[in-house]
């Protein structure tokens, strides 16, 4: 037996959340309650699981419920679970280090967030559950048993940079938390977290839904009676909550409060969803499906080990968390409960990878969540954008992955574009105001929309007004490879490729001028080639540049440089075909070359105009936003030619 007292310091990034607890002017503290209860909650689902596998565990699974009790003297609310309870590394682990995922974007987002409600709302966005304790606490105990252990552990702190944990025997199995309250909410009853009205409220407001008992002991007073009966005082245990389903109740009988508190319960979530889907199909699969769409990406939205999926209960009896499979990959956001009724209670994760079922569900389900995106895209524009600028760069990932829903998730994708600076637009839009004659949809991808504005592949395009969308998603270079055409009309890169700008009148007149520069420049080219064979595989004239010398440009099925360091970034090997580089006929720094060649020259004036075309491809490169492949040569030669001219 350990009788030891550790002092443990929390984990730098946990003490900083601490501290925003700790100092917080976050307006429902209140909803520290919800809080615990909710992970009692967990708990107890937990133990019944546990259970079910283990036969051996041998615990007592046949009252599982949750306690609260308060003592308005000493200022203390407890609230304790008979659930898994954990063991001291758990704690340690769970409680003393914040260990989800994305919690240094959180951290860097806090240091930028200008005020206190700013850093609310991130908090919010973490979740960061137990600590909400120290909104309300000034000292937390928690004494903590897992069934199946003798030892339990004791873990205090008063939300400063420090905690203790220790070994204790003779504690219940579950886990017990006990708030040492803060003196300054004791004015009134309505602050008052030990008094019954109160915790009845919060319990009624936050947590009704939950399905496993919230007890409390009551006093009874039976008054005086005329007949000489004296005034009595009785306790008596009741249960706080109606244990309600939500899922199983049509969408008029639950109110917006309980929807929105349920969803904060199983989706770890401050936030309030923005959409709110009930689903029952009767046939041959018989389900329910609550589902909600947060309106704030949780961080760890694109981290591998994020927590992704719904609940599956089975008859209403919860059988896993965080269940993937009812829902594809780029609806990870979604958040809600499945109650199927012909599943097993034993189900297991592999199981329901190949269950027919299932994936009669998920299909249903994926259709249902976009059908609401288009309506809410039609008839609330305003939310439609939310969801988009929260949940966008997710749902394009279904364009490359889910063939069946491709054309749907194309209607209510939207994209920035060179039409207009804030507005996003859609397909169809796009297509409305294409210009006449014009046959596809321009589309760049890049990492900004300041660097694609600026991009020499964009110029012509420009120049002849043709609208083109910047797509700046790192996923955005990945499904355009996917998507063939919107309309009827095809999606086409202005980085790859020919293009085709000028109308049938135009290129009759351009024509002669065109066989003549090429004419002219043949040799050049030839040339050029040959000196830059080992980065280039082609060199040609432009139709797309007007102000810059020269740009790359990715063969029609060819693999961009961008989409080739993605795959190497996720650590798959491709192979990078060499581009092509198209000059600029008009440009000063081409014509110059052009001469230069053409005069021709001794072995030192040809070094130097092999230096003039490396910088040229050098100058392409960077305008695209990346870096030549030996920066020093290339700053090399650039100062060295500076040198001649200052
Ligand atoms: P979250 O509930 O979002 O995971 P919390 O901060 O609320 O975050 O809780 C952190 C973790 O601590 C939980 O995931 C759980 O593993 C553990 N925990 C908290 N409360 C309990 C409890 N009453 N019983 C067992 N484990 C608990
Ligand atoms: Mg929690």
């Amino acid at each position: 037996m350990n009788a030891h007292v550790e002092q443990l310091e929390f984990q730098a990034q946990a003490r900083q959340l601490l501290d925003l607890m700790v100092h917080s002017v976050y307006s429902a503290k209140e909803s520290f309650l919800r809080e615990l209860i909710s992970n009692a909650s967990d708990a107890l689902d937990k133990l019944r699981l546990e259970s079910l596998r283990n036969k051996d565990l041998g615990v007592d699974t046949s009252d599982l419920h949750i306690e609260i009790e308060a003592d308005k003297d000493a200022r203390t609310l407890i609230v304790r679970d008979n659930g898994i309870g954990m063991t001291r590394e758990e704690v340690v682990d769970l409680i003393g280090t914040l260990a989800k995922s994305g919690t240094a974007e959180l951290r860097e987002k806090l240091r930028a967030a200008k005020n206190a409600a700013a850093s609310e709302e991130l908090i919010g966005q973490f979740g960061i559950g137990f600590y909400s304790t120290f909104m309300v606490a000034d000292r937390v105990e928690l004494l903590t048993r897992k069934a199946g252990e003798s030892d339990a552990t004791r873990w205090v702190s008063s939300g400063d940079g420090t905690y203790t944990v220790e070994s204790v025997d003779g504690a219940a199995q579950g886990t017990s938390i006990t708030l040492h309250l803060k003196p300054e909410d004791t004015e009134d009853d309505l602050h008052d977290y030990t008094s019954e009205w109160k915790i009845r409220e919060l319990v009624k407001k936050y947590s009704d839904f939950i399905a496993w008992p919230i007890r409390m002991q009551v006093e009874r007073r039976t008054p005086a009676t005329e007949e000489g009966g004296q005034e009595r005082f009785t306790v008596e245990t009741q249960t706080l909550n109606s244990m309600k389903a939500l899922w199983a109740k049509s969408k008029d009988e639950v109110s917006e409060e309980e929807y929105k508190e349920f969803y904060k319960h199983i989706a770890h979530a401050w936030d309030d969803p923005l959409e709110i889907i009930a689903m029952k199909a009767e046939g041959t699969f018989e389900y329910q499906a609550l589902l909600f769409i947060p309106s704030h990406a949780p961080f760890d939205l694109f981290a591998r080990d994020g927590r992704i999926g719904v609940q599956l209960y089975v008859k209403r009896v919860f059988v896993m968390a965080d269940c993937d499979q009812l829902l594809p990959g780029y609806l990870r956001f979604v958040k809600g409960v499945v109650d199927a009724a012909d599943m097993s209670l034993n189900v297991s994760r592999e199981i329901l990878q190949q269950d027919r079922q299932v994936t009669a569900i998920r299909r249903r389900l994926t259709k249902k969540v976009l059908s609401t995106i288009k309506t809410l895209q039609s008839e609330r524009p305003e939310d439609y954008r939310t969801l988009w600028t929260q949940f966008g760069a997710v749902l394009k990932e279904g364009l490359m992955s889910d063939f069946d829903n491709q054309e749907t998730l194309l209607s209510i994708s939207s994209f920035a574009s060179t039409q207009g600076e804030e507005e996003s637009t859609t397909l169809a839009e796009y297509v409305a105001r294409m210009k006449d004659g014009q046959e596809q949809i321009f589309y760049a991808t890049g990492q900004s929309r300041q660097q694609l504005l600026k991009s020499p592949h964009l110029e012509a395009f420009k120049a002849k007004g043709y609208e083109v969308l910047l797509l700046t998603d790192p996923v955005d270079e990945i499904w355009v490879g996917s998507v063939q055409e919107f309309g009827g009309k095809a999606l086409q890169s202005v980085a790859k490729g020919e293009v085709d700008l000028d109308s049938e009148d135009e290129k009759a007149a351009q024509e002669a001028e065109r066989l003549e520069a090429e004419r002219d420049f043949a040799d050049l080219l030839t040339w050029l080639q040959e000196t830059l064979g080992e980065h280039v595989k082609e060199v040609r004239l432009s139709t797309r540049l007007t102000e810059s010398p020269a740009c790359l440009i990715t063969d029609t099925f060819g693999i961009t440089p961008a989409l080739a360091r993605m795959y190497r970034a996720s650590g798959q090997a491709v192979p990078v075909g060499k581009r092509i580089l198209e000059l600029n006929p008009k440009h000063p720094l081409v014509t110059g070359l052009q001469q230069a060649h053409k005069s021709g020259g001794d072995d030192g004036q040809m070094r130097q105009l092999a230096e003039t075309a490396e910088l040229l491809y050098g100058t392409a490169l960077l305008a695209e936003g990346d870096v030549p492949e030996d920066p020093a040569k290339f700053a090399g030669l650039l100062a060295d030619r500076l040198a001649r001219t200052v």
